[in-house]
């Protein structure tokens, strides 16, 4: 079995996270996972890259914490791969599955409607996971469910405050027959709690949507204890 992070922030992307990508990277092996997804705060997120950027400037810094940590991982034998977290007022929609070049030719992302947000990148062959869809916070403007806008829900998520949040994440995946997946969402070094166990070697987050869509994960990290399915 492998296990991998799917969701991290880095302070290179997140204003809110306190460790480089490489000490991610570097604590992240060391918590035994044999791969992560950067999932830095899109544009509409805590970001830390400067929004008055131009379209390929903003998307070259953003994606500095994938860089850096993939060339940590590569010398240190951990698998990097690339994703961001969209924010639509306070719902996070974990995304993967598409390169920075991809990002950096689609400035609308950042223009269109979320919906139509939803539909561009699951039309261009990525894949979206609703991150903590039950968190309750003060920035939460609401609790949005799409069931049929999504590919997986995340049941799990290391930065939720109440237990609560991820039993209705479960609930929710269940009733809708979505698939399963959960993330630490670290935005420090020693909080590694979540992730995928999968029986497959995703060589880049373009794998991910075929990985999920057949099944192939095959338990999942809680609380920091493997579970399988
Ligand atoms: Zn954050
Ligand atoms: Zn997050």
């Amino acid at each position: 079995m492998m296990r991998w992070e799917t969701h991290l922030h880095t302070n290179e992307g997140s204003a809110c996270a306190t460790a480089s990508a490489s000490e991610m990277a570097e604590t992240c092996k060391a918590a035994g996972y044999d791969g992560m997804f950067i999932t830095d705060h899109f544009y509409h997120g805590n970001t830390c890259i400067d929004r008055s950027l131009p379209w390929e400037e903003w998307v070259r810094q953003f994606c500095l914490g994938y860089y850096h940590a993939k060339e940590t991982g590569d010398r240190i034998g951990l698998r990097v791969c690339f994703g961001w977290e969209y924010s639509w007022n306070g719902n996070d929609f974990l995304t993967y599955g598409l390169p920075p070049a991809w990002l950096a030719a689609h400035p609308e992302v950042i223009t269109v409607a979320p919906k139509e947000y939803l539909r561009l990148i699951r039309d261009s062959g990525g894949c979206i996971v609703h991150a903590h869809p039950f968190r309750q916070e003060h920035y939460v403007e609401a609790i949005r469910l799409l069931p049929d806008m999504v590919d997986a829900v995340e049941v799990y998520n290391g930065g939720n405050r109440e237990e609560a949040y991820n039993e209705r994440a479960l609930w929710y995946a269940n009733s809708y027959g979505l698939p399963q997946t959960s993330g630490s969402d670290t935005h420090w070094k020693s909080a590694f709690s979540g992730g995928i166990l999968t029986d497959f070697d995703l060589q880049d987050a373009s794998q991910y949507l075929t990985l999920i869509r057949s099944g192939g994960i095959k338990g999942l990290v809680r609380a920091g204890k493997d579970v399988l399915f």
